[in-house]
């Protein structure tokens, strides 16, 4: 390999975040290399959206240690590939979604963390449950045999202050973290990631920052 790959190194050297929050490396559109070389940095959680070019990375990594999270839109057509593929769904956000997750699950006889991806501007254009059906959708997942409820995700509004969004959320992790023993709040992305663990998130998933724009 000639490509000089030293630029992660420095990348990485700036993000700086507490022990207790996880670092979410998000390689979508980037390559099996570079994802080798953050690897061999010590970075073990990626995240991707596209599910096709993440079946390739997945399976030409895996003699890695890589946990790899599902974050973008769920298309019902590709549950079972993503199920059989992925260590960690974060994008769950719909009751045909849950249902099939989870039989896709029972059959490779696998449980799956799961995060509900919470649409907390209300945006039409996002997928995700609206704070007014989270509870009807939590205890879809928690009655799933074969998924195991972790907590919420979100992307907020873009162009516009998150604060008031990342402040719902961690009030909605609070609300249903002791009945339900979830503690994972996954919100905070490369312009505002700082931001968001101020307001409670342990979960960042940085993309640009760290292996430059896409
Ligand atoms: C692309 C993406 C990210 C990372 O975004 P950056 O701004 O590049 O850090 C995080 N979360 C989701 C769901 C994404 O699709």
């Amino acid at each position: 390999m000639s490509n000089d790959l030293s630029y992660l190194k420095n990348n990485i050297s700036k993000i700086i975040i507490p022990d207790y929050v996880t670092l979410i490396a998000v390689s979508k559109r980037k390559t099996i290399e570079e994802i080798s070389y953050l690897n061999s940095l010590g970075i073990e959680n990626f995240g991707e959206s596209y599910l096709s070019e993440a079946i390739d990375k997945i399976i030409s990594l895996s003699d890695k240690n890589i946990n790899w999270h599902f974050i973008g839109p769920i298309q019902s057509n590709k549950i079972k590939l993503i199920a059989k593929h992925f260590d960690f769904v974060q994008s769950v956000s719909s009751e045909k979604i849950i249902r099939k997750l989870n039989s896709a699950c029972e059959e490779l006889d696998k449980v799956m963390p799961v995060l509900i991806q919470i649409n907390i501007g209300e945006e039409k254009q996002k997928s995700g449950v609206i704070i007014s059906d989270t509870q009807y959708v939590v205890d879809l997942v928690n009655n799933s045999s074969n998924l195991d409820f972790k907590g919420f995700m979100c992307i907020p509004p873009f162009g516009v202050d998150p604060k008031p969004y990342f402040d719902k959320m961690k009030k909605l992790l609070d609300t249903y973290n002791s009945s339900y023993n979830i503690s994972i709040l996954s919100m905070g992305m490369s312009l505002d990631y700082t931001l968001a663990i101020e307001c409670g998130s342990n979960m960042v998933r940085i993309g640009s920052n760290l292996f430059g724009s896409r």
